[in-house]
């Protein structure tokens, strides 16, 4: 802590890493040497730079950029772009760290690193958030590359933002080399990316529904957030056969005790992706009920998945999940549920699986994205979605092989830290210190 102060959200995700770690490097004292852990929770690098940009008045506004380069021993640095007020250091920091182990679980040769800015695009014309990408990148190009650090979108980052990026990348670097992940179809985007972190979630959590023998076929489930991931959540968990009753936002919660419904979801989708709207806007226009100011965890649910944003769950909500039965809670988000809630739900035998598991999928088609672009070549639909189905499943027997307890119950938190952490500590005792 005295060497990162006013940095709580980095500290949390290293706190939970270290102590669901620590019985493992016990009882394998190499991983102790070589000063790997010390290590481990400094970034390699971090930037952070001026933006700089004129708005449609005229006014020169001047947001703070920041790209955290947290580690490349299995791969070029890899992760989001987050645009947000609530960014901080400390913000990226975690996610960064985060990133490194769910990178490596993937199995895909991806190292770990996250950024962005405290840029809001709420309420910002199309050209001032083209001009502000523009000049992030005028800074950010210098520390990226293919084969160095491949930026993706996160929240406030979409297929707009990234397009933007991506071009202004290629005029400053002369060339088209994959720098950028999820990218348009049009100029090397791959099928499925959009679609992958929900699709993900919803795989993974039907992994874990399988070990009690249970699907979705019928059960009642709880989505937070109405972005990217949660929308393809949504139409996921509903593929599947799962009455999906809330979506949510900043504003408050949705709730349809009918459930979502293809033509729903295309209404959301309309609202959030072409309007910029509020979910208060979709419920409006589909009649449905709309609590303000609320989160969804007090609705009564088989399955929550939450896939808004960090510290969205505390421990009374997970208190009232349990009260209310849960079976499951699979996180969309990065680290949606704060410790206390995630101790609670592994207390009470929920199945508990947290984002650096469950939400790997989207970084995982990213790194299919690249692999494409290196070959120059797209694959067909099929062929992702496959791979990403694949993967989480791969995801899920790592978490029960390293996460599996004397008593027989998985611990999935343990589980995806260990095998994550096994993976880069591996490889950074393999590559010397440095
Ligand atoms: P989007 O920007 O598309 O959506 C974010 C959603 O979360 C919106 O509904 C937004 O509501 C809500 N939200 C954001 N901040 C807050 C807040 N402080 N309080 C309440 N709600 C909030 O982002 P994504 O869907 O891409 O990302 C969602 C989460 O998933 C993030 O944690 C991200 O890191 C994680 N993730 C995303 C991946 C991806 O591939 N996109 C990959 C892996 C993880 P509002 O519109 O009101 O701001």
């Amino acid at each position: 802590a005295d060497r990162n102060p006013g940095q709580p959200e980095f500290l949390q995700a290293v706190t939970e890493v270290m102590e669901s770690l620590w019985p493992f490097i016990e009882a394998h004292p190499k991983y102790a040497e070589q000063g790997l852990l010390d290590r481990l929770v400094e970034p390699e690098r971090v930037v952070m730079f001026r933006v700089s940009w004129v708005d449609d008045h005229g006014q020169v506004q001047v947001n703070r950029g920041y790209r955290i380069q947290h580690s490349m021993a299995i791969g070029p640095y890899k992760g989001g772009l987050r645009f947000h007020p609530s960014v901080t250091l400390s913000v990226l920091k975690f996610l960064a760290f985060e990133q490194t182990f769910k990178n490596a679980l993937t199995t895909l040769p991806m190292g770990g690193g996250k950024g962005g800015s405290d840029f809001d695009p709420k309420g910002k014309s199309p050209g001032e958030v083209m001009r502000f990408c523009q000049a992030f990148v005028s800074e950010l190009f210098r520390h990226v590359g293919s084969d160095t650090d491949v930026p993706a979108g996160d929240i406030g980052v979409g297929g707009r933002e990234v397009g933007y990026m991506a071009g202004m990348m290629k005029k400053l670097s002369n060339r088209a080399d994959c720098v950028f992940t999820g990218k348009g179809l049009s100029f090397g985007g791959s099928l499925i990316r959009p679609e992958a972190t929900g699709y993900g979630t919803v795989y993974f959590a039907d992994e874990m529904l399988k070990t009690r023998g249970r699907s979705f076929e019928g059960l009642r489930v709880s989505v937070s957030g109405s972005g990217n991931v949660a929308q393809y959540a949504v139409e996921k968990a509903m593929e599947l056969g799962a009455r999906v009753i809330t979506v949510s936002d900043s504003s408050g919660t949705v709730i349809d005790e009918e459930g979502f419904t293809p033509e729903k979801l295309a209404i959301l989708m309309e609202v959030k992706n072409h309007h910029y709207g509020r979910v208060s806007d979709y419920a409006e226009r589909t009649g449905s009920r709309f609590e303000a100011g609320v989160r969804p965890w007090h609705i009564p649910v088989d399955v929550a998945l939450p896939c808004a944003t960090q510290n969205e769950l505390d421990a009374d909500d997970a208190a009232t999940l349990i009260r209310n039965c849960v079976l499951c809670v699979a996180e969309g988000a990065n680290m949606p549920s704060t410790i206390e809630a995630a101790k609670a739900f592994e207390a009470a035998g929920v199945l508990y699986a947290p984002g650096k598991a469950s939400n790997a999928g989207g970084v995982a088609t990213s790194g299919l994205e690249m692999s494409q672009n290196a070959e120059r070549i797209s694959w067909p639909r099929e062929e992702v979605d496959g791979r990403l189905l694949q993967i989480m499943q791969g995801i899920h027997a790592a978490c029960l092989k390293y996460g599996a307890r004397p008593d027989g119950s998985v611990s999935y938190v343990d589980g995806a830290n260990i095998a994550g952490f096994v993976k880069v500590a591996d490889a950074m005792l393999a590559q010397g210190v440095i």
